[in-house]
């Protein structure tokens, strides 16, 4: 054994039947758990975790770490306050270089609260896939679709570009295994044209989907004057809920759920 971890009070297993064990050791080899139980086979180093729990690691399932670098900066305000005050600032600093760097320190702070993946959606997903993998989060990131150039300067064609190399640029990045995705940023940023068309690439690509839907009562509201249809009727008719495997769909921020569907 590399490592063996001895007397944890609790070892949550998340096994078929979530037996959580107690009083156990786990030993660690080559980067695997290699045995769990109540003996304590010879290791090169060991940890005593009397009294400690053990779990697997946190899973943050939608978050913009790179906007670490702005926190603070929108305190006491609502959501369109906030992102007025955030798009200014991200505008005047954020670019390919703190990007990386913000999502770096992101992920020191996800990996020190024991979140060991996150589902990241912000821009220039290389340099923050780049920033994250060099300290060990396992870090799910994805082609960002507005309509408009955005903070990025990207022109639709070149997002479809990306979105086609994505797979060869997580392949030079490294790091641990995660899905491809696609991320357009939402139903109010993508118009019903676009959103077709991420939904195809991914089929094509055999890419899954994260979006914002349904975030805010107002974005429903002009959602449903724009195209006379709520978020998620949008996502239903631009083929977006068709991607194979719809459980992989993931819908941030849905705190209007019960007003997506008439
Ligand atoms: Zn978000």
């Amino acid at each position: 054994m590399d490592l063996l971890i001895t007397n944890a009070r609790y070892a949550v297993t998340s096994n078929g039947s979530d037996e959580i064990l107690e009083n156990i050791s786990i030993g660690i080899k080559d980067g695997k758990i290699a045995y769990i139980g109540t003996d304590k086979p010879g290791a090169t180093k060991s940890y005593d975790a009397s009294g400690k729990l053990i779990a697997p690691g946190f899973i943050n399932s939608h978050t913009h770490l790179g906007m670490s670098l702005l926190r603070g900066w929108a305190e006491g305000v609502n959501l369109q306050g906030f992102l007025e005050r955030v798009w200014a600032a991200e505008g005047a600093i954020m670019d390919e270089a703190t990007c990386e760097l913000g999502t770096e320190l992101g992920a020191l702070e996800a990996l020190l609260s024991g979140t060991t993946t996150t589902m990241d959606m912000y821009l220039n997903p290389a340099a923050t896939h780049r920033g994250a993998v060099r300290v060990g989060l396992r870090h799910i990131a994805g082609p960002i679709f507005f309509d408009f150039p955005g903070l990025d300067g990207l022109q639709w064609e070149q997002r479809i570009e990306r979105a086609h190399q994505w797979k060869a640029v997580l392949a030079e990045i490294g790091g641990p295994y995660i899905p491809t995705y696609l991320m357009p940023h939402s139903t109010y940023t993508d118009s019903l044209e676009n959103l077709t068309q991420v939904a195809a690439i991914a089929k094509e690509l055999g890419a899954r989907v994260h979006l914002h839907v349904s975030e805010t009562e107002a974005e429903n509201e002009d959602v449903q004057t724009r195209h006379g249809k709520t978020p998620t009727e949008v996502c239903r008719d631009t083929g977006i809920l068709d991607v194979p495997r719809y459980r992989n769909i993931r819908c941030a921020n849905n705190l209007w759920p019960w007003s997506s569907f008439k």
